[in-house]
């Protein structure tokens, strides 16, 4: 079981990176943002605790995060492989993450990601914006979002580096060229 991590901020184009290797490698794919939205569009106990932090832009605290994800792996025991996407965005989610695939007798194999500068993150939303149906995507709560990443989630960048385990690609450029130095790396 190979388990990959794709890290970056907000419209680095972790999603559509994330559908093209998991049609390639078979991944299950477990987007904590995806999930967080079913769970508040179908107004489940979750979705109601986590409304107010996802329609301001603001992370959702890390326990219920943590307990959300673990429970969504659990329910993929036939997997071959999981694709974290939006997922850790704190030091201690990505603590929680190695001791939970520790716990199941694996490991996150890879770590990579999207290097994408702070001014083509806000273009590409900002473009994003024009034909989003997501609430999260309005201008001051997108402002919110990348605050958060840079505030809170790129400190999971020095977390991974000073351990040896991540890979960087340039996130700016073809949809396919990104595409193959991802699978590049999976593939060493
Ligand atoms: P995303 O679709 O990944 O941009 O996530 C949408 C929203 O879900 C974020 O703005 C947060 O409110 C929440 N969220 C998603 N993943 C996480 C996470 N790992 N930790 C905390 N909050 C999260």
């Amino acid at each position: 079981m190979k388990n990959l991590v794709l890290f970056g901020p907000p419209g680095a184009g972790k999603g559509t990176q994330s559908d093209k290797l998991k049609e390639k490698y078979g991944f299950v794919h477990i987007s904590t943002g995806d999930l967080f939205r079913y769970h508040k569009e179908h107004q489940t106990e979750l979705g109601k605790r986590v409304k107010e932090y996802i329609d301001n832009g603001m992370l959702v605290p890390d326990q219920v995060t943590i307990d959300m994800l673990q429970e969504e792996v659990n329910k993929n025991p036939e997997a071959t492989g999981f694709l974290f996407d939006g997922f850790p965005r704190t030091v201690p989610q990505a603590e929680a993450l190695d001791a939970f695939m520790q716990s199941l007798g694996s490991a996150i194999h890879h770590i990579i990601a999207l290097d994408v500068t702070e001014e083509e993150v806000r273009t590409r939303i900002e473009k994003r914006r024009a034909i989003s149906q997501r609430i999260d995507d309005e201008a001051e709560t997108v402002n919110r979002r990348i605050n958060e990443y840079y505030a809170k989630t790129i400190h999971v960048l020095p977390y991974y580096e000073a351990q040896g385990r991540l890979a960087r690609v340039q996130g700016i450029g073809e949809v396919e060229v990104i595409f193959s130095a991802l699978c590049n790396i999976l593939d060493a």
